[in-house]
């Protein structure tokens, strides 16, 4: 295959660990007979730099010319937020990308490698059963997207949030799901509200409604509070996790810290027609940019989802899965992740290409 990818670097460690993401894709490429073309623009404090602007139209272009996007991160240090340059750099550049293209759907993988069971904050006869969970997450409406208002009514502060769900929308997340589940271990749980909230009622009667296309799926309905509860006693319980916007906020970040480091943990966006952006869950670390000890894990993560899910690259996103977890089962380990001994962010990235 011949495919574009819009490489988006950004801030802090994102061109450190993109570097040896497009070490791995250029491995993958070679081995599997594929041309990858990388169209590289600049994003947040990279693009202010150069154009005065966190999201430049040049950016832009290139994404819209591309197959898919592979995004590093973007932002400055907690004490300079106020700095020009990187005030509003996150929501002017990433939180515009993913309005641009209508994201609609976020999936975040999360799972404790055998290896690295000790970096599981559970306790460790839970921990040793694993943890391999794909959320996901309805990104384009619920609360967040509906009407936010406050007012004064007879001499009180009144604030309102209104969430809306519609049937097809609710359809398309859950067969993203179910998709999903088929090539899991075919179950997915739906997490709602439903013995509250209207939206969770409709929710719960589309999702069970779309699961009878999937007879080979196994469908449970659990409501949120329970959920969260749940993912802690018994995580190992859970294969995909479907669910509306704010829960999938609250549970995706649940389950990354339950898996360890945040620099293993990556994320997609996906549109209605199947563009998607990837990126790492975290963000540019400026605390330890430019020292050459980022986890680079996240951002080959990141491409490997890219090449399942916009490429439908499945034999060569299992390679790079293989050869990650092989590099963990032989101890190698980034500072985040190991102990004094630990390797560089190149030093894993080669490993990793070795592998594969
Ligand atoms: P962060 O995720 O950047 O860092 C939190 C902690 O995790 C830090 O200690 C950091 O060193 C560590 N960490 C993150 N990624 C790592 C990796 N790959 N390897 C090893 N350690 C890693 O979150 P923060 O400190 O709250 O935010 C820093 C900047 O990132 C801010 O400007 C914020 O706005 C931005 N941000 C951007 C995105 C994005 O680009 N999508 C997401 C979140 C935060």
């Amino acid at each position: 295959m011949n495919k574009t990818i819009a490489i988006l670097a950004g801030d802090g460690i994102g061109p450190e660990v993109m570097q040896e993401a497009l070490k791995v894709l250029d491995c993958v490429a070679e081995k599997f007979g594929h041309i990858f073309n990388y169209h590289h623009a600049l994003i947040g404090g990279a693009a202010w730099d150069v154009h005065g602007n966190h999201f430049p139209d040049e950016t832009k272009q290139v994404c819209e010319s591309s197959d898919a996007i592979l995004l590093g991160s973007v932002g400055g240090p907690p004490e300079k937020q106020m700095d020009e340059k990187w005030n509003g750099c996150e929501i002017a550049s990433v939180l515009c990308l993913r309005k641009h293209f209508d994201f609609n759907i976020n999936l975040r993988p999360s799972k404790v490698y055998p290896s690295l069971s000790k970096l599981c904050f559970l306790r460790s006869d839970i921990a040793k059963q694993g943890l391999d969970i794909l959320t996901v997450r309805e990104l384009s409406r619920g609360i967040y997207f509906g009407e936010h208002k406050t007012e004064k009514i007879k001499g009180q502060i009144i604030a309102h949030d209104v969430m809306e769900y519609d049937e097809k929308t609710i359809e398309a997340i859950a067969n993203t799901a179910f998709k999903a589940a088929q090539s899991r271990s075919q179950k997915v749980t739906s997490v709602d509200k439903a013995n509250v909230l209207e939206c969770s009622k409709l929710w719960r009667e589309v999702v069970t409604r779309v699961a009878m296309n999937y007879p080979n799926c196994m469908l449970e309905h659990m409501l949120i509070d329970n959920c969260a509860a749940q993912l802690v006693r018994q995580p190992y319980s859970f294969d995909v996790i479907v669910t509306s916007n704010m829960f999938g906020d609250i549970l995706s970040d649940e389950i990354a810290v339950l898996a360890g480091s945040i620099g293993m943990s990556p994320s997609a966006s996906l549109n209605s027609s199947g563009f998607g952006m990837y990126e790492p869950s975290g963000g540019s670390a400026p605390d330890i940019a430019e020292k050459g000890i980022a986890n680079p894990i996240a951002q080959i993560l990141s491409a490997a989802m890219m090449l399942k899910y916009s490429f439908e690259m499945h034999t060569e996103y299992n390679a790079i899965v293989a050869a990650i977890e092989k590099v963990l089962e032989e101890g190698a380990r980034t500072a985040d992740i190991g102990n004094a001994n630990f390797i560089s962010t190149t030093k894993m990235g080669k490993l990793i290409v070795q592998k594969i």
